[in-house]
């Protein structure tokens, strides 16, 4: 029996596991993959306080980890296949296992365009992530897909390996922050197809070409390439708590500002729980306030 069982390894979950173990709480960390999460898809964070540059993704998430399991954190490479709130029990491959409270910390994963040839070149020219991909399109074109920071991110990441990066938006206007806008338009390997949706990605056993439309217009047009990027937001990976937990009608869960789930007991932080501002910051933030919240719970009872 542990004090608490956390779900998921990203930001928000290892902070969770850090601030779980200083309160001395028995706590396991479950995570199907390796401790860090999504933001281990971007190459460096820039806002993350205290590092004015840049800091690795990579190491800032080795560090959380060795932070963690310093605390005390359990930490299991298992994924969790079925979770009962009420009795707070999660079962993995490789048991169950129960707990007087429970963490979800789930996050997300990258939204699809769900177009023609988008699954058939998953892997032969489509990506979701700039930096496992990015080395092979080396002096070549590639597009990318969306308007949000990632984008404007991992295009001028990209543009240091590609001959030329064309970012495809279905609006006039990027959201993405003014500050990487204006870096976005003064990187000359940058061009912008603008007001364009992809309909289909097509090739032969790689890609060759997206063809892209205006919206208000019928004729499409085709732009050939090498491959093309995908950044137009992310879905959280709620499945697990689906029908279990209150849920918005996009998939995340409800929690009120102690994270606390519409199950007592149980709660959610980081990308998978609804909130204004999905980053790292606030990821850990809201960990730290559910291990908290978990602690608290447990002492009253
Ligand atoms: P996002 O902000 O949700 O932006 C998604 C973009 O994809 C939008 O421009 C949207 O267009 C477009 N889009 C959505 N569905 C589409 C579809 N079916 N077809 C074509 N385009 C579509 O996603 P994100 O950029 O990945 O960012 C996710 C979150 O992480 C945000 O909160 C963001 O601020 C944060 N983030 C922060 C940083 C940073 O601070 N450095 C870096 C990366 C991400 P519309 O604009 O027309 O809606």
């Amino acid at each position: 029996m542990y004090d608490v069982i956390i779900i998921g390894a990203g930001p928000a979950g290892l902070t969770a596991g850090l601030y779980a173990g200083r309160s001395l709480l028995k706590t396991l960390l479950l995570e199907k993959m390796v401790p860090g999460g999504r933001i281990l898809m971007s190459e460096t964070i820039e806002n993350y306080p205290g590092f004015p540059k840049s800091v690795s993704t990579h190491e800032l998430m080795a560090r959380m980890s060795e932070q963690a399991r310093d605390a005390g954190v359990e930490i299991r490479t298992e994924e969790a296949l079925d979770f009962d709130p009420v009795k707070k029990t999660v079962t993995t491959s490789e048991g169950a296992y129960a707990a007087r409270s429970v963490i979800v910390s789930c996050g997300s994963y990258p939204r699809r365009l769900n177009v023609p040839g988008e699954d058939a070149f998953t892997g032969r020219g489509v990506s979701y992530c700039a930096t496992c991909d990015a080395p092979f399109f080396k002096g070549k074109h590639v597009v990318i897909v969306g308007g949000g920071n990632s984008v404007a991110e991992e295009a001028l990441y990209l543009a240091r390996f590609a001959r030329q990066v064309t970012v495809v938006h279905r609006r006039d206007e990027l959201r993405a922050s003014p500050l990487l806008q204006e870096r976005l338009k003064s990187e000359a390997k940058v061009r912008f197809a603008l007001r364009r949706v992809i309909t289909a990605i097509q090739g032969n056993r790689m890609v060759e070409s997206v063809v892209v439309k205006d919206p208000a217009h019928e004729q499409a047009e085709t732009i050939a390439c090498d491959g093309i990027f995908i950044y137009i937001g992310y879905e959280p990976d709620t499945l697990l708590v689906k029908n279990k937990l209150q849920l918005d009608e996009a998939g995340f869960i409800i929690t009120d500002h102690d994270m606390q789930t519409s199950v007592e007991g149980v709660f959610a932080c980081g990308d998978c729980r609804k909130k204004p501002l999905y980053q790292v910051v606030t990821a850990c933030s809201d960990g730290a306030i559910a291990a908290d919240a978990a602690y608290k719970y447990i002492s009253r009872k």
